[in-house]
């Protein structure tokens, strides 16, 4: 059995998985048991990072996978993204690695970034 806390809302219910049924208590609603069967069989995560930025006033432009990827695959990918260099003008959302290791999520800009003007 895997103790976890529900991160889906700011209730945190304190959730209690098994390993092999992937059946979930202590759950306040429906939420929780999509979260802590996911948690236990396959865990995903949001990959957060900053990739370097030629070309505008800021040396590092903040980036984010579009989708979850496997928690086992975040090393490898955030190793993938080092010795990226993204130009500017850039758009939040434009794309700077597409399908990232094959995981099916895009790496994508944070956040506008205008050309440096010179
Ligand atoms: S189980 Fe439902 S109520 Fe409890 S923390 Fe998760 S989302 Fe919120």
């Amino acid at each position: 059995m895997k103790e976890l806390t529900c991160i889906v809302c700011p209730r945190g219910c304190a959730l209690r998985v098994d390993e092999v049924t992937f059946q979930v208590t202590g759950n306040s609603c429906s939420r929780g048991v999509e979260y802590g069967a996911r948690e236990v069989r396959d865990p995903q995560r949001t990959l957060t990072t900053t990739v370097i930025l030629e070309e505008a006033v800021r040396k590092r432009l903040p980036v984010k996978t579009d989708r979850t990827i496997q928690k086992s695959m975040m090393a490898a990918c955030a190793a993938a993204t080092n010795g990226i260099v993204a130009t500017a003008p850039i758009k939040v959302g434009d794309i700077i690695i597409e399908n990232l290791l094959g995981t099916g999520a895009n790496l994508i800009a944070g956040c506008d970034m205008p050309k440096r003007k010179s």
